[in-house]
């Protein structure tokens, strides 16, 4: 069975979007993983198709109804269905390489977009929702930070990444940012390819790879570098 990824959406013409295109796209093509983009203005049931309302207690903006949103839920999933629920959320669970490749191992995901400020919070409990952030900023719905899980995901799925050991040296994986990486030509604007890495020497060339990544992980993210490491 291939991976399935389940999107609720008010845009279903953004998916597959750039998922389309190159690795998941080809992945798509292959039959690795699929995708469906499901309406959640479909739902509604009033004359005017209207999917929110104002918040209670005041306040900018609109919220998106509960009844619709656990309509489209409940017509996307069925009781066997034991796939993660994820609702795109800038309060949520922050996205890490960890939590992908744990995401990735499973049978699939359906991801909830939010639109408009959010979402009627009765409805993440009641449907078991699962809050992931993509970073601390807000987007103005959920679709970018859904394309963002579901790429971090695919590429991780047997059969999409070309050569499949490049996925162990990369950043977050050990808990540390990528060494710098370079590509002919030997020499490019004065600049050289450090010697080591065409020394052939690969005790060495480890060892370079390995101390650069540690320098540049506390330069610039000291904080994935746990006290046990
Ligand atoms: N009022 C909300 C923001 C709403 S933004 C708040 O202050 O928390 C509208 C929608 O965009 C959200 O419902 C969510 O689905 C999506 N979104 C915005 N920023 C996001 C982020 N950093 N990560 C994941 N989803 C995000």
């Amino acid at each position: 069975m291939p991976f399935l990824a389940t999107v609720l959406t008010l845009y279903p013409d953004m998916f597959p979007g750039p998922l389309g295109l190159s690795m998941a796209g080809r992945g798509l093509e292959d039959g690795i993983w699929s995708l469906e983009a499901r309406d959640i203005r479909r739902h509604a049931t009033d004359k005017h198709a209207s999917v929110d309302d104002t918040p209670a207690g005041g306040g900018p903006g609109m919220v998106l109804k509960p009844d619709v949103l656990a309509r489209a839920i409940d017509a996307a999933t069925t009781a066997e269905d034991t796939r993660p629920r994820l609702l795109m959320s800038p309060r949520g669970r922050p996205l890490t390489q960890d939590y992908v490749r744990e995401l990735s191992a499973g049978s699939g995901v359906m991801i909830v977009c939010g639109r408009f400020e959010g979402v009627d919070e009765r409805v993440i409990e009641a449907r078991g929702l699962t809050e992931v952030s993509v970073g601390d900023y807000v987007l103005s719905g959920g679709e970018p930070a859904a394309h963002v899980v579901l790429d971090a995901i695919v590429r991780l799925l047997p059969g999409i990444m070309g050569n499949a050991a490049s996925g162990h040296d990369e950043s977050f994986e050990r808990g540390r940012l990528e060494h710098p990486q370079y590509t002919r030509p030997r020499e490019w604007e004065g600049l050289e390819i450090p010697p080591v890495l065409l020394s052939g020497d690969h005790a060495a060339i480890t060892r370079w790879k390995q101390e650069q990544s540690e320098k540049l992980t506390k330069a610039r993210r000291p904080d994935l570098i746990r006290p046990k490491d």
